[in-house]
């Protein structure tokens, strides 16, 4: 048993060197098990099997903002990280936008840059900046690697319970399938992706309104779209968006991060 806690100890210490990487935009470190290329397939799957139950939506006028404001943000964000020598973010990451018919108030963006809106979010986003508001958040999640990072949680917590006598997880791609559903839960059975943790959640915001800032939306507007929220009929609050952190913290968040948003759009100008 020694012998073996001292195997799992030098394994976890050649993991965190091996991986350990800082977040684009907040400097965070963070430990990534997983490569790009893996964090691709397994996305794409859950893609296709997402997309197999899901139709995409027939309004051609949302469909073409949802798109617009995508590739807005993108190309921003492309010049920002070439400009900066950082487009190695983008690695394994290929945007796609899809508006699908759906009463849900809900947006969600795979680890592989696929983001799906759906069509009961349009009416609560009703300008183009509003729509940049949650575009660029899911796009924080994707370019933080919150996906890949919450893979790598789940995978040491079960090398803990090796340790603690239960079956071990080895890192085979067919682990790696079943970790990716617990950790994303998507697909037709569920249809959107589980929250993610308060700590994600604030950094995919953060980013998301640098995002904002670098393509020249109003960043004022993100604190203003939680604001309208929280007053709005809670029903109609995103899932994915709502669970974490209460939209108080998550206002007064944002509010603090305007000047810091501000002088990313300014270094740009
Ligand atoms: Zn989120």
């Amino acid at each position: 048993m020694k012998k073996f806690l001292s195997l799992v100890f030098f394994l976890s210490v050649v993991a965190a060197v091996i991986s350990c990487s800082t977040v684009v935009f907040t400097g965070r470190n963070r430990m990534l098990l997983y490569s790009d290329n893996e964090i691709s397939s397994l996305s794409a799957q859950s893609y296709y099997e997402f997309m197999s139950t899901a139709a995409p939506s027939t309004n051609m006028v949302q469909t073409a903002m949802v798109r617009e404001v995508g590739r807005r943000l993108e190309s921003a964000l492309n010049k920002y990280l070439l400009a900066k020598g950082q487009t190695n973010v983008l690695n394994g990451i290929k945007w796609e936008y899809y508006l699908v018919r759906s009463k849900q108030v809900n947006a969600f963006c795979l680890p592989d840059g696929k983001v799906v809106f759906y069509e009961g979010i349009m009416p609560v986003l009703s300008t183009p900046d509003m729509v940049a508001v949650v575009m660029a958040h899911e796009m924080g999640h994707a370019i933080a690697r919150h996906g890949n990072e919450r893979m790598t949680q789940q995978t040491l917590t079960n090398l803990v319970g090796a340790v603690t006598g239960q079956i071990i997880e080895q890192k085979t791609s067919e682990n790696g399938r079943a970790l990716f559903e617990t950790a994303f839960a998507v697909g037709s059975q569920y249809g959107y992706l589980l929250p993610y943790s308060r700590k994600h959640e604030y950094e995919a915001d953060e980013i998301g309104l640098y995002i904002m800032a670098i393509a020249g939306y109003d960043i004022n507007q993100a604190p203003l779209l939680w604001k309208k929220m929280a007053e709005s009929d809670k029903q109609q609050i995103p899932e994915e968006l709502s669970t974490h952190p209460s939209d108080v913290n998550r206002i007064k968040h944002l509010e603090k991060l305007l000047p810091k948003a501000r002088a990313y759009a300014a270094e740009l100008k």
